[in-house]
This record gives C-alpha cells, sequence and structure tokens, in this order.
C-alpha cells in the first residue's frame, strides 16, 4: 500500500500522531493509499521550517527563484500524462480534464517563473530637488496556502508560484480528497532544486490542519479557495489576529441564451460548462438563463444531449461524465433533485443516482438538466457542486440580466448572442469576476486575474499581475541625496 508524508524543512515525515487516514478512487472504491494524519504540532514544525526558510530565501535573487520554476513547469510538462492518471483515479475527473488541470500548472509555472525577471515597482519624480522616489514589492513571509479537491494541480500552483516567486515561502495544506497530487507537487518542487523549508506539505483535515494553520501567529497570508462557508469562517478567526486573507469561494454561475444565438453552439458550451468534471467547478454553469421564445427547444435539445453522456472511470476514454468526488458529495447533489421537484421545476433529464453494472462501485449521478425553473427557486441560487443545471426562462434582456445577477455568488457569467449591443451590454452590466461572450462560464487562461465578486470572495484575484498584488505588499522608498534637510508638502 503506497504511503504519503508530510513534507517539511525538506524532509519527508510521519505526523507527530502516527495516526492515517487512506483515499479510495471514487470511481471504483478502490483504495489508492494511506495518508499521514497531521494536527497542530505538524502545523508549529511547518510553520517555524517556513519561517526559517524566509530569511535566506527572501533575499534569494527573483531571477533564480523564477529559473527553479522554470524547472519545475518542465518537470510538470514531462510527467503531465501519469499525473493527469492519477489526478484522475484520486479525484474522478475524466483524464482530458485532468491533463487541463496540470497545463493549468505548467502554464503557471512558466508565467511566474517570468516574474522572477519583472515584479515591476514604479520609479516616480520626487517634489524635491536631488531626491529619489520609487516602490518595490516585498514578501509578506509564511504563507498559507489551503485547497480543495475538485483542481488538485491548479489551484495549488496559482497559490505557491506568485507567493516563491516573490520571495515568500510556504505552508501548503490540500484537501485531504487529493492529498497524493500534493505529495506529488511538491516532489516536482523538490527535484527542480527548491530549498529545504521554503515549501512545506501538510496533510490532514480542515478541522485538525487548516484551522491551526488559520491561527498561527507566524502566518501572514492565508490563501483559501473553497466553500463560501468555511471561508467565512477562516475570514472571522484571521480577522481576530489582522492576518491578510484572499478568498477565492462559490459561485453560481449562469449562461444567458438570447434568441439570435447560435443555438448549436451554445448547446456545446453548456454541457461542457455544466457537466465537465461532474459540475464539481467553481465556475460550473448551474442555470441557463433562457429567452423564451428558444427556452422549450434548448431544453430538450440539452435533455437529448444529456441523456446520451456516457457515465464511467475518467480513465475509460469513451467516458464523457466521471464520478462525483464522495459518498457525502453524491448525497448532497441527489438532495437537490428533490429540492427542485418539489419546487415544480420540470425534470426534463437524469435526476437519478447511476448503479447500473460497474457504476455501483462508485459515485455517480446522471447529467441532471431542469426546466422551466423560476430565478427565485433554491436550484436557481445555491450552489450543487455536482451534474445539474436549470434553465430559466426569461423574456427579454433586462430580465436577463436582473437574473444573472441575483445571486450571492459573481464568479462567472456567459452570454450567447449575435448581437454585438447586447454582447457589450452584457459586459456592462453584469456583476461577475469573469464574463464570456459566445463562449460558457469555464476556460479561463493564468494571464488574466481569476476570482470573483459579491460572496465569492473578499475582492483579491489570483493568476495574472493580480496574483502578485495577493503575496506581495508595497514598500515606497525616499533616497535623500541633498545632503540637508528637505521638507515635503512645506519647502
Ligand atoms: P471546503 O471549504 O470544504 O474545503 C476547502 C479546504 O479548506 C480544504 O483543504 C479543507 O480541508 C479546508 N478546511 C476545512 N475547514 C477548515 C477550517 N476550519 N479552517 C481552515 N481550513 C479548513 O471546500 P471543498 O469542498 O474542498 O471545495 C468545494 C468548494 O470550493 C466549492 O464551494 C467551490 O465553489 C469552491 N471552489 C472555489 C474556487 C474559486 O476559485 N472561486 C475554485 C474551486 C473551488
Amino acid at each position: 500500500m503506497a504511503q504519503f508524508k508530510n513534507y517539511i524543512g525538506g524532509k519527508w515525515q510521519d505526523a507527530r500522531s502516527g495516526q492515517e487516514f487512506d483515499r479510495r478512487n471514487p470511481a471504483t472504491g478502490e483504495v489508492i493509499g494511506t495518508y499521514t494524519r497531521s494536527d497542530a504540532r505538524d502545523v508549529d514544525d511547518a510553520v517555524a521550517a517556513a519561517a526559517k526558510a524566509f530569511q535566506s530565501w527572501r533575499l534569494y535573487p527573483a531571477p533564480k527563484r523564477g529559473e527553479i520554476l522554470y524547472r519545475v513547469g518542465q518537470l510538470l510538462m514531462e510527467r503531465k500524462q501519469q499525473l493527469a492518471r492519477e489526478m484522475t483515479e484520486e479525484m474522478g475527473k475524466v483524464l482530458t480534464e485532468a491533463g487541463g488541470d496540470v497545463q493549468e500548472g505548467i502554464d503557471m509555472a512558466f508565467y511566474m517563473a517570468g516574474e522572477g525577471r519583472r515584479q515591476w515597482g514604479q520609479t516616480v519624480p520626487a517634489e524635491s530637488p536631488n531626491k529619489w522616489a520609487m516602490s518595490v514589492r516585498k514578501p509578506l513571509g509564511v504563507v498559507a496556502a489551503i485547497t480543495p479537491w475538485n483542481f488538485p494541480m491548479a489551484i495549488p500552483t496559482w497559490k505557491i508560484m506568485p507567493a516563491l516567486v516573490t520571495g515568500n515561502t510556504v505552508v501548503f495544506k490540500p484537501a485531504s480528497y487529493t492529498s497524493r497530487m500534493a505529495v506529488r507537487l511538491v516532489e516536482v518542487f523538490e527535484e527542480a532544486g527548491l530549498p529545504a523549508g521554503v515549501l512545506n506539505l501538510v496533510l490532514g483535515s480542515g478541522q485538525d490542519v487548516g484551522d491551526a494553520i488559520v491561527k498561527h501567529p507566524d502566518v501572514a497570508l492565508i490563501s483559501f479557495t473553497g466553500s463560501t462557508e468555511t471561508g467565512t469562517a477562516v475570514n472571522v478567526e484571521a480577522a481576530r489576529r489582522l492576518k491578510r486573507v484572499s478568498l477565492e469561494l462559490g459561485g453560481k454561475n449562469a449562461i444567458i441564451v438570447m434568441e439570435d444565438a447560435d443555438i448549436n453552439n451554445a448547446v456545446d458550451g453548456i454541457l461542457w460548462s455544466a457537466f465537465g468534471t461532474s459540475g464539481q467547478r467553481c465556475t460550473a454553469a448551474s442555470r441557463v438563463i433562457a429567452h423564451r421564445q428558444i427556452s422549450d427547444e434548448l431544453t430538450s435539445r440539452l435533455a437529448e444531449r444529456a441523456g446520451g453522456m456516457r457515465l464511467g472511470s475518467g480513465l475509460d476514454a469513451t467516458t464523457d461524465v466521471g464520478p462525483v468526488v464522495s459518498q457525502s458529495q453524491l448525497e448532497r447533489v441527489h438532495a437537490y433533485i428533490a429540492v427542485g421537484k418539489n419546487e415544480g421545476a420540470e425534470l426534463a433529464v437524469g435526476g437519478e443516482i447511476a448503479t447500473q453494472g460497474e457504476l455501483a462501485r462508485g459515485h455517480f449521478h446522471q447529467p441532471t438538466v431542469f426546466g422551466n425553473v423560476r430565478a427565485d427557486m433554491r436550484i436557481a441560487q445555491e450552489e450543487i457542486f455536482g451534474p445539474v443545471t436549470a434553465v430559466i426562462p426569461v423574456s427579454d434582456m433586462d430580465e436577463a440580466v436582473a437574473v444573472a445577477n441575483n445571486v450571492q455568488y459573481g464568479l462567472s457569467a456567459a452570454i450567447y448572442t449575435r448581437d454585438v449591443n447586447r454582447a457589450f451590454r452584457a459586459m456592462q452590466d453584469i456583476y461577475t469576476g469573469i464574463l464570456y461572450v459566445n463562449a460558457g462560464t469555464i476556460g479561463a487562461e493564468i494571464q488574466l486575474p481569476f476570482g470573483g465578486t459579491k460572496a465569492t470572495g473578499n475582492g483579491h484575484r489570483e493568476a495574472g499581475q493580480a496574483a502578485l498584488d495577493v503575496v506581495t505588499e508595497w514598500q515606497s522608498i525616499y533616497v535623500d541625496y541633498s545632503g540637508r534637510l528637505q521638507r515635503a508638502q512645506i519647502d
């Protein structure tokens, strides 16, 4: 049986508790391995190692930090197929999507490696003669990366790489479901030559490990991705200690389809956005806001295509939709079917837990489409995080925009239309962190900011240049070479 350990101060080691937990393949029920079960004592060790390493890593030239990230990107490229396979086994998404997840890590490695030679500050004129004024980015110190299971490679790399290239050290706490992927990622950093203590891995539960990290006085930043409920609790704890927190939380993303849209293109985009990763993406399209003139046709075309999707192990090339991550998640998703029916939504296709043949060994839910959904129903308001989407008919563009905005979240949205005026209306009036025109709600690229408004977060963004703002703070520097007292605002 494979065993996976913590990585602290450059050493792979068991948790102090001596206890373990295991993880099963969500498609087959086979055990993947056992993982060491950490607690606050291991967090103390990891933070101490990171704090010690920070003293030298912050002075390590940034271009050299970038060179390590280039090597990380190279190794991830070489291992992409193997990592994707292991990801599919551990959390269920189909192999091509797992490859895309690894690719996001590769893209981020090369992008952030380049930041080793950029990290621009500002040089501005000073108001006095013989005086120099500029600003530089400074690392924060020990950064915590707390991550969910649905993007086991992309999300950790999005947090760890900007932090490292700017001179921070990291304590990484992955979701327990995807601990093996976290170990694989840290192995790559080790092989790429990252000095001991700069990146530390602590495996275990949110309650035992995550909470101890959030409360630790020597952790300067909590970079958290997960549910809005947990993120809110993290934010409250961190606020008591005046810590910086970056939150990437839930979504209830909508695709608007106007009556002038290319319906074939819209159907493809909706299926990919609603059922990719079994709907377990923060950017999943769990609402389709359709103009009344085409909503019945759209619903029946979605139902026909969704009904033909093949469920199965993500390793099988013929599988369209893999399992959801766990039995508890399966039950949670399925409970929403009854909620939708009781509220009067029309079940157009799906709605059942899939148990035929081999599927009985895993956690499979049929791709599900509800039609004639009202915007105030729970299935149109709450994040389901499974393969379920709801078609909401509307009468015009004004109503479409109002419905799109009328949820607590604000991560991603999309509009299908051939009318350029409507496209620009959507860009102007939809209040989300990400907006697509004539594409689904998923498919973010790493060179632009990623994140959302309202209950999706607390105003920060990952990826792109925006990622640097989370992991650094500005130092403004004035150098006076006049040899005398010069009083700003007075002389
Ligand atoms: P979760 O909130 O249950 O867990 C996220 C992480 O927090 C895990 O590592 C968990 O162990 C840890 N955690 C749990 N309790 C904690 C505590 N008290 N203190 C500190 N850490 C704690 O989320 P999940 O089920 O793993 O992921 C699904 C959620 O993540 C969905 O809501 C989804 O929308 C969201 N998500 C958001 C984005 C985004 O960028 N906006 C991306 C992916 C997923």
